[in-house]
């Protein structure tokens, strides 16, 4: 079988900023090879059963040699494997993409080039600094400031770079900036020219330090801004001042504790990423059968006899077609029965599983699904309520008050982790998020002395329920969700200074 090297380009850091292109390579490839710059996320999206060879390549911690990598690809590609071989920013950048090319090209071993964004202009954009900007520039340059001559690259022409109307990007500068301010000096850059240097560029932990040719080493020396590093010299960067965003926006840089069980919590963590917060995964609770597993497929068998079907979470939907699935059955079970959901999320998880919600109230709680129900149903009517075993009885109450033949079924448990890592995690953490009552509950059970740590955090919770929970339990909550879903979530947390 004849093997293929994809050389792709992973982005400057965000995951976000991986192509679809790269992102489809990697999913299929069986070995992956990488090197430091490439983030978590991104690797991520390789299988689970793909080869992971870690490669290296911090300064002065190399892990194989370039030529080690580059046979290492003519190797696996001869040997018939479609690799992956992920590099930082753009494959071509200063980033040896050229000679590993042109390796395979030699061995006839066939590959393709992914381009990637390269932090060269990334890491500005993100610190709101555009390469080109008509009141500033018409031309751009990108250089090392890496000036090892075994590296291979010419030495740089400082007279031509030293011009106030031109940007200069530069590369791997951070050791030897004094060498190339100096030089930019002596060939009559002047002292004014802004400088701007974007550490970490796309990342929540992107720091920048803006100053002019003549203080920027002070600068560099007073906040210990350090590689991987981009250094931009030119007027543009006096735009930043304008339209600095990405660490303008509230929830930037900080970390922020996910409770929800771990299958939950991606959608969550990719909403975090992208307001350029660092989510800490730690699940708090985790699923389970429910106490009466019988009672359940007994219900999911009978369904069609019920006039409507209430869901009140995702995971009640889920629990629902797994028991319909092992009695061999699927969505035609449920007949003519109606279906409520008591959010958009519930009711996307019916959707994709062919089924179109009736009913979702206008605000996402119990109450609200119970109102809407009582609108329309009529006394006598045989309602099936499925949901978590730990809940609250306001919704089967009120129907059942209104003479409602209700069964209340629960679909499956939620029961408190036992992760002895939980209250370091919370430690670390800047934002704590709760979206249920029993995330609270199961914190507590891991961190006993969860509400005294959780004091000097932001508390956030998804909706006044859950708010409550909290504040019964003697945690101080500051921000709750308006719209009762992770999305409202965020939004009220990047609206609210954390
Ligand atoms: N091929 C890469 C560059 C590799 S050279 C690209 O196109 O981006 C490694 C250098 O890239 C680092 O020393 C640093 O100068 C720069 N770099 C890479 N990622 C960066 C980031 N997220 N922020 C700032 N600089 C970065």
């Amino acid at each position: 079988m004849q093997g293929k090297v994809w050389l792709v380009g992973a982005g400057p850091g965000d995951p976000g900023l991986l192509t679809l292109k790269g992102a489809r390579a990697l999913q299929r490839c069986d070995t992956l090879v990488y090197d430091y710059l490439a983030s978590e996320a991104i690797v991520g999206l390789a299988p689970p059963d793909c080869e992971k060879i870690y490669v290296g390549k911090k300064a002065g911690a190399h892990t194989l040699s370039q030529d080690e990598i580059t046979a290492l690809l003519v190797r696996l590609g001869s040997a018939g494997k479609k690799v992956v071989r992920l590099k930082g920013g753009d494959v071509f950048v200063f980033a040896r993409g050229g000679e590993e090319a042109q390796a395979l090209a030699e061995a006839g071993v066939p590959f393709e080039i992914v381009p990637g964004i390269t932090s060269a202009i990334a890491a500005p954009a993100y610190a709101g600094i555009p390469v080109t900007h008509r009141d500033h520039n018409t031309s751009f340059t990108i250089a090392t400031g890496h000036e090892d001559p075994t590296k291979g690259y010419s030495s740089l022409d400082f007279a031509k770079l030293a011009n106030p109307k031109a940007t200069t990007i530069f590369l791997m500068a951070m050791g030897n900036l004094a060498g190339i301010v100096g030089e930019l000096r002596a060939n009559g850059l002047p002292d004014t020219i802004p400088v701007g240097i974007v550490h970490e560029g796309t990342k929540p932990t992107q720091a920048v330090v803006t100053a002019t040719l003549g203080t920027i080493l002070a600068e560099v020396e007073r906040t210990g801004i350090s590689a991987p590093a981009i250094v931009v010299i030119g007027e543009v960067v006096r735009e930043r001042e304008h339209i600095r965003w990405f660490d303008a926006q509230p929830l930037f840089g900080k970390r922020v504790l996910v409770t929800r069980p771990a299958h939950q919590a991606d959608d969550f963590a990719q909403q975090l990423w992208e307001v350029g917060a660092v989510p800490i995964i730690a699940p708090t609770i985790a699923l389970g059968p429910p106490p009466d597993p019988e009672a359940a497929r007994a219900a999911v068998a009978r369904v069609r006899e019920y006039a409507w079907v209430v869901f009140t979470s995702r995971n009640g939907v889920d629990a629902f077609f797994d028991l319909l699935g092992e009695l061999g059955r699927d969505a035609r079970a449920f007949a003519d029965a109606k279906i409520a959901a008591i959010g958009p999320k519930t009711a996307a998880a019916l959707t994709t599983r062919g089924i179109r919600v009736d009913l979702v109230p206008q605000t996402y709680v119990n109450e609200a699904v119970a109102d809407a129900l009582l609108a329309h149903t009529q006394a006598g009517e045989r309602v099936l309520v499925f949901r978590a075993h730990e809940a609250r009885e306001v919704l089967p109450q009120t129907l059942y008050d209104a003479g409602r033949a209700v069964d209340v079924v629960a679909g499956y448990a939620t029961r408190a982790v036992d992760d002895p890592s939980l209250a370091e995690k919370a430690e670390r953490a800047d934002v704590v998020t709760f979206t249920s009552s029993s995330t609270v509950k199961g914190l507590l059970e891991n961190v006993p002395h969860g509400a005294r740590l959780l004091v000097t955090k932001t508390v956030a919770c998804i909706g006044p329920i859950t708010a409550q929970t909290a504040r019964e339990a003697g945690i101080r909550v500051d921000v709750v969700a308006d719209e009762f879903t992770v999305d409202g979530l965020v939004r009220a947390l990047t609206a609210a200074p954390a």
